[in-house]
């Protein structure tokens, strides 16, 4: 596959000429091109105002028109107006049915000039359509230039069709724009380009986005750096859901600019993981052609995982959960990251734990990675959960004892750690999973939890008087363990520590 040319293109939509002005000579600063949203003005604008703006940015411009059918704003009724701007210099964007139109049974068809300008686009806001290689068929009937596929992924596998649609186009030397929306199509947004796609919407800013997950201009670039993605560029990223909020692109693609590693992490968001594994992951049985390499794997899918894989290191296997695999030729293998770094940020505080008392709050995946590596430490360790079978069945496994959360005291430990999700941003972030009254007495308090960096868990051990660690340092940790597996080379902790903080 020859290397694509990288465009971005920056959508405006807004409703008057004098927002569409201002948003896209900003637009003009961050892509390739700019996408004149003509469908979202509702002011009376001519087609001198649209060619003088045009003229201005500098850059070359789609004039779109998007009929509310197919998710635009219909404001005014521009589709006479396409036609004047179609006859002047522009690339313009109308949809299917108005093509097959001019092509069918207009009297004055566009010239062949003219049809190099046209993207010739469908929109499916639900899900993938049935008939989508009917439809395929049909546009490439017309000689549009450029032919316009998004429908929505309602799973990454939605992305499937997609890279298949790209591939397709460019066998028999079509352009195509194929785009997954949604935050389980990012996938698509990162890496079409690369492999093939005309180009790639890149949003002006995260909340002037014109269709649902589509990342800003300024990530695609920076973050991702998409002008340097090739097919032959090794492709990792995080599976979970939602990984949205996840750090990790941050620090994984830090490290990859930091090592100059031909290599991008996406976020993968991923609710049916054994479909996924099957089709766009393990090599034998995947059915796109893309250079995956590794993989991080986080909420809900550390444990379900396992059954995907062909082979398991003893100590995720030990602990019962993956959160890393490694695409070894044409099997994959899984590790358990967590584990390896998790007592890391305590023992450089304070030495070895053999006989240590440590307290663990919780029974899920983190306090089995936890408990295991307390074991292998040589240290004493609780589980306290809320759920007693739970808590009782880790303990057992791991050689710990078990006692009740609710008014549990922390003073005999020389380490409490805190293993629920309790202090997270966003619902949970009000609760801590111990006060300071419980924790008083408590040496050391350590929360997994990274986001925010400063918990109420954090601040409650601190008024008990405990020394505090929170859990950024082991996120990074763990993932230099990830790029080591991934690279066989030492990582670039310090970059990626920095780009952990940079973004808390
Ligand atoms: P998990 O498998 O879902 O387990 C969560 C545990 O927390 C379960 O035992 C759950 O109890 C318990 N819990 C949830 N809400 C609770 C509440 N209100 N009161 C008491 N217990 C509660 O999640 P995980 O993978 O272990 O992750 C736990 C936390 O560690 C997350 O915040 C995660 O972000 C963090 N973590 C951090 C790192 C890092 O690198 N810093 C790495 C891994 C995990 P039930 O079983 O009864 O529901």
């Amino acid at each position: 596959m020859e290397k694509k040319q990288i465009r971005i293109c920056v959508p405006v939509c807004a409703g008057t000429i004098a927002d569409l002005r201002r948003e896209s000579l900003r637009a003009a600063q961050m892509g390739d091109i700019v996408e004149l949203r003509i469908d979202c003005l509702v002011e009376g604008v001519t087609v001198k105002d649209l060619e003088e703006l045009a003229a201005e940015l500098n850059r070359p411009v789609i004039m779109t028109f998007r009929s509310k059918e197919q998710g635009g704003f219909g404001a005014t009724n521009f589709s006479s107006f396409m036609n004047l701007l179609f006859e002047r210099q522009q690339k313009i964007d109308i949809e299917l049915e108005a093509v097959e139109h001019l092509y069918y049974r207009s009297t004055a068809p566009p010239t062949r000039a003219e049809w190099e300008r046209i993207i010739c686009s469908h929109h499916d806001f639900t899900g993938v359509p049935e008939d989508l290689d009917q439809i395929y068929e049909r546009m490439v009937v017309t000689p549009s230039g450029i032919l316009k596929i998004a429908v929505m992924a309602n799973d990454i596998v939605d992305c499937v069709p997609m890279f298949q649609l790209l591939k397709r186009a460019r066998d028999s030397g079509r352009e195509i724009i194929a785009i997954a929306m949604g935050p389980a199509g990012v996938a698509t947004r990162i890496l079409g380009p690369a492999y093939g796609s005309y180009l790639s919407y890149g949003a002006l800013d995260t909340e002037a986005a014109t269709a649902p997950g589509q990342v800003t201009a300024q990530e695609l670039r920076e973050l991702y750096r998409i002008d340097l993605i090739n097919p032959q560029t090794q492709v990792m990223g995080i599976v979970g859901l939602p990984v949205s909020h996840s750090i990790s692109p941050q620090i994984h693609n830090a490290a990859f600019a930091g090592a100059d590693i031909d290599a991008v992490y996406l976020p993968l968001e991923v609710r049916d993981v054994t479909s996924f594994m099957k089709r766009m992951v393990h090599p034998r049985s995947r059915e796109i052609d893309w250079n995956l390499r590794g993989l991080s794997i986080t909420a809900p899918h550390k444990t379900a995982v396992l059954d995907c894989l062909d082979w398991i290191d003893h100590s995720a296997k030990e602990i019962g959960a993956v959160n890393t695999i490694v695409i070894d030729e044409d099997l994959l293998r899984g590790y358990n990251t967590d584990a390896l770094s998790v007592l890391k940020p305590i023992k450089e505080r304070v030495g070895a734990l053999r006989g240590a008392r440590c307290a663990v709050i919780g029974a899920g995946g983190a306090a089995s990675a936890l408990l295991w590596s307390l074991r292998n430490e040589g240290a004493l360790s609780t589980v306290f959960a809320r759920d007693e079978e739970k808590g009782r069945a880790l303990a057992a496994k791991f050689g710990s004892q078990w006692e009740r959360l609710e008014d549990a005291s922390f003073k005999e430990f020389d380490l409490v750690v805190n293993a629920t999700p309790l202090g997270t941003r966003g619902a949970f972030e009000d609760e801590t999973a111990a006060t300071a009254v419980q924790l008083r007495g408590a040496r050391l308090a350590y929360d997994l939890v990274y986001n925010p960096s400063e918990t109420l868990f954090l601040q409650q051990a601190r008024a008990a008087d405990c020394d505090t660690i929170g859990g950024l340092e082991m996120l990074v940790l763990q993932a230099a363990e990830q790029f080591t597996l991934w690279t066989g080379l030492e990582a670039p902790v310090q970059a990626m520590r920095e780009a952990s903080q940079f973004q808390i």
